[in-house]
């Protein structure tokens, strides 16, 4: 029995603390012998069963927690590889489009929402990841999507689920913001035979699916993999942070739960659970238990600074920061400016900005503009930029920036991008 690959694995990536919870060990283990074992603090990868005979190294390989191969990732799926390096702007670089190395590889940015109401009053924002994923669905350009809902045992919890009808996808819709094995959905999916699939994930769970698109020992999952949607990330926060809230903040305890929403409308989100009794209780949670959450932020986050998912097709988000539609603007504008410009009512009722990075993800949107399921408005491309650089400099360089450079001086690692 070989175990190095698990070794490396949890030397690098488990016991260094970058581990993200993403669950792509457990899926690409050949002897199905890593758990994802769940502790009141989070899950850890271990070691429950016995490796291969032969050498292995795909658990390992696989893992988004220490290597990014960006420029592969890139060159494959964007067609090229960015003009500044990641993270940050090298001066030896000439980048006639702008800052690249912040933003990344994007094709277009949007704002926008479901055209469909029941989509839009299920989702956080505009719901348009929901609505480019049933547009998808329904038009046959997928079979399936691994998406995030709550565990039905225990509904404060998230889960991967696959989708493949409009309902299922609307019982996923909203952020779950907690980390949970993700991809441990692509195994249900290929288990039930679907070859056309979207993936929703976190911009670090989307670098796992890069891998398993690029490498080849993975092709059997990643060959059916036609899009990954990646959310813009401040970060996850511990389960036990949620549990928290609702124990704390809601004075509810766990055993009554009988479904949670975090942004339940009205925009931008009220932080919802519904009881086994009946009954509910809410509390605002942008505008107030958000700040609680944050004080649940793991520590793999404090080492990240991908926001806008540097390798998915799509990547969706508010609008924080959006020179014209950022929340903290909208109450600001009078009638006139209503008038003039369309985006500031819908914004108002919740939004999402879209960055396209792919040609795959613009086929997706398109189709969904065209079918009228989406109604996106494009940002000219000063806007787009000012929206980039505000979303990357205002973030996660100002509060990761520095663990980030405490950490590499007190000689741990972090994540690599190469
Ligand atoms: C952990 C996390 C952190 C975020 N941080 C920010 C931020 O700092 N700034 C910002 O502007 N936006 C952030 N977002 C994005 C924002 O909350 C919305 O997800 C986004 O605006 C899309 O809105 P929508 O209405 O179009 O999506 P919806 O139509 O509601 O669809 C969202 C889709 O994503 C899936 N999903 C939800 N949570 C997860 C998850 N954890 N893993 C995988 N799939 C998931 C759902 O199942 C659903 O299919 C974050 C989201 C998450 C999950
Ligand atoms: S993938 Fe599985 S068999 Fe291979 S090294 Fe990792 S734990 Fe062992
Ligand atoms: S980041 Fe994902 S692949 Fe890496 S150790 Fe953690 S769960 Fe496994
Ligand atoms: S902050 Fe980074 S590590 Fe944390 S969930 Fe987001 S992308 Fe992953």
């Amino acid at each position: 029995m070989s175990q190095e690959g698990f070794d490396r694995l949890k030397a690098e990536c488990i016991n260094t603390g970058l581990c993200v919870e993403c669950g792509a060990c457990e899926l690409v283990c050949p002897t199905r012998a890593i758990k994802l074992k769940k502790y009141d603090w989070g899950r850890n990868p271990e070691l429950e069963g016995k490796c291969v005979d032969e050498e292995c190294d795909l658990c390992h390989k696989v893992c988004p927690a220490h290597k990014v191969p960006l420029s592969e990732i890139e060159t494959k799926f964007f067609g090229r590889t960015r003009r500044h390096p990641f993270p940050g702007v090298s001066p030896e670089v000439s980048d006639p489009t702008g800052s690249e190395g912040k933003g990344g590889i994007v094709r277009a940015v949007y704002t926008g929402y479901a055209v469909n109401k029941n989509i839009h009053e299920n989702a956080v924002s505009g719901g348009v990841a929901s609505a480019i994923l049933i547009h998808a669905l329904e038009s046959g350009m997928l079979d399936g999507a691994v998406l995030a809902g709550f565990d039905p045992e225990t509904p404060y919890e998230a889960k991967a689920f696959v989708a493949t009808t409009r309902e299922e996808v609307l019982a996923c819709a909203g952020s779950k913001y907690q980390p949970h094995p993700q991809l441990l959905g692509l195994r249900e999916a290929m288990e039930k035979g679907l070859q056309k699939l979207a993936i929703t994930s976190t911009p670090c769970n989307a670098i796992a699916v890069r891998k398993l698109m690029l490498y080849d020992e993975f092709r059997e999952i990643g060959s059916r993999i036609k899009l990954v949607i990646s959310n813009i990330c401040g970060a996850h926060w511990s389960r036990h942070g949620t549990e928290w809230l609702i124990t704390n903040c809601l004075n509810t305890k766990l055993e009554d739960v009988a479904a949670l929403k975090y942004r339940a409308r009205p925009f931008p989100g009220e932080f919802q659970v519904k009881l086994k009794n009946g009954k509910t209780a809410e509390a605002p949670f942008v505008l107030n238990l958000l700040g609680q959450l944050a004080r649940f932020t793991p520590e793999e986050c404090r080492y990240c600074l991908e926001k806008v998912a540097s390798v998915a097709d799509i990547v969706v988000g508010d609008t924080w920061h959006h020179p014209v539609l950022s929340p903290d603007l909208l109450g600001k504008y009078n009638d006139e400016d209503v008038k003039k410009d369309e985006r500031i009512a819908c914004a108002r009722k919740g939004a999402t900005a879209i960055v396209v990075r792919s040609e795959a993800g613009q086929h997706f949107v398109d189709a969904a503009i065209n079918a009228a399921a989406v109604k996106l408005y494009q940002d000219t491309p000063e806007d787009a930029r000012k929206f980039l650089d505000a979303v990357h400099d205002l973030g996660k360089p100002v509060c990761n920036g520095p663990v980030i450079n405490a950490r590499i001086r007190r000689g741990g690692p972090v994540r690599e991008y190469y």
